[in-house]
């Protein structure tokens, strides 16, 4: 009999005590502790130990892809996530309009945070052939973007043009290794940056932009290369079809790289504004036609990041909700995080993350709070991002016997 499973992973939810509880434990959080209490609970370290990761490679620990292995730079998951196909060998980036001077010097990194703009500017770059590299460039949201080279002898080991901070000269892109292919990605690379301010200045947007005193967006800056090459899918490993649920670019990049199937959902934004209800319906829609349903909020990374706990306290209060409209599905419910990112430190720590895994025939154990405290003490012990998805398709039925 096959089961099917719904993964929530909430971005950043790990956490430190401040005057000796964390954000989970502060938070009004019934469902989640209800899962606790009917799960099995335990902590997970998403990469190893000590090691701190981002939002790309914690997602393929947890996808049962190791990073060490199949991390291909973050420009490749920007661009898969923003609806580009791509082919073996293509590098990408992600990228955004910003506003320079004459000199090249970085007035404003966003270009003012465009609003609608970017699909009309994004014109003014269509077509682009350097030698024998065609270059794709699709804006995003705001100011955002993802640039893709596509030819032979293509290298992702360059430096990024973006000097991450106003008042910089943008960067002219170097080979970070030796290798012809590097060299020659990089050369193509600066000479579609000044190529870009070129065409964009030119844009008839710009003229009406510095009319308004408003900043032009007149360059293309990126960062983050990868270069990609497909892996072997979820499917192909293991036989069940699987789909994604996010707000996030980056996080449908990710799924869609190992052969999720993107659902986009009214209401989900990627922020603490997400529409939670709406997510929960989709999953469970989802569940009519996929087995694996991976549902990512983000709302308390961006929370801690900002240092801001109340926003994290009440980003888990909402999520609850998520939970507790997905509790009654039949499916089992995993929860979890993809990293912690303390509200003290406003940034990823290596801090493990409190896991549950909830549904039919999990050993439950005595944990009554889903915390990092309380999984401290659970069932599944303290396990890697790695061990999540094999964990998962076990229960779900799907796991081969390994010998006689
Ligand atoms: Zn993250
Ligand atoms: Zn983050």
């Amino acid at each position: 009999m096959k089961e099917k499973a719904v993964l929530i992973v909430c971005d950043g939810l790990g956490d430190r005590q401040i005057n000796g509880k964390t954000p989970l434990q502060m938070a009004r959080k019934p469902n989640m502790d209800k899962l606790a209490e009917k799960g099995i609970c335990g902590l997970m370290h998403t990469i190893a130990p000590g090691i701190i990761p981002g939002s790309d490679t914690g997602h393929l620990s947890i996808f049962g892809y190791d990073p060490n292995v199949y991390y291909k730079g973050r420009g490749v998951y920007e661009a898969l996530g923003a609806g580009l196909e791509l082919k073996r060998g293509d590098v990408a980036f992600r990228g955004n309009f910003a506003t320079v001077d004459k000199e090249l010097k970085v007035a404003d990194r966003r270009a003012g945070r465009l609003k609608d703009e970017g699909k009309e500017f994004e014109k003014s770059l269509a077509g682009i052939k350097i030698d024998d590299v065609e270059v794709i460039f699709k804006s995003t949201t705001e100011h955002r973007g993802v640039l893709v080279f596509r030819g032979s002898g293509l290298s992702s080991k360059i430096s990024d043009t973006d000097p991450h901070a106003d008042g910089a000269k943008v960067l002219s892109s170097k080979p970070l290794e030796e290798s012809r292919e590097a060299r020659k990605t990089s050369d193509i690379l600066n000479r579609f940056t000044l190529l870009s301010h070129k065409l964009l200045s030119e844009n008839h947007l710009n003229e009406a932009r510095e009319k308004q005193g408003k900043p032009k967006a007149n360059i293309i800056l990126v960062r983050g290369a990868g270069s990609y090459k497909r892996v072997d899918s979820l499917y192909e490993r293991y036989g069940f079809k699987s789909a994604c649920i996010s707000g996030g670019a980056l996080y449908k990049g990710v799924a869609k790289a190992v052969g999720m199937d993107v659902i986009e959902v009214k209401g989900a934004t990627g922020r603490t504004d997400t529409d939670v209800d709406a997510k929960a319906r989709a999953a469970k829609d989802a569940l009519e036609k996929y087995d694996l349903v991976f549902v990512h909020v983000k709302g308390m990374d961006n929370a801690s990041h900002d240092g801001n706990l109340g926003d994290k306290v009440k980003m888990i209060e909402k999520v609850d909700r998520l939970v507790g409209g997905l509790m009654k599905s039949g499916a089992y419910l995993i929860l979890t995080g993809d990293h912690s990112t303390p509200v003290s430190l406003r940034e990823h720590s290596a801090d493990p993350l409190p896991i549950v895994i909830y549904g039919k025939g999990v050993r439950v154990d005595d944990v009554k709070k889903f915390d990092e405290i309380s999984c401290a003490k659970g069932g599944l012990g303290h396990i890697r991002g790695l061990d999540v998805m094999p964990i998962i398709v076990s229960f779900m039925g799907y796991a081969k016997k390994f010998g006689e």
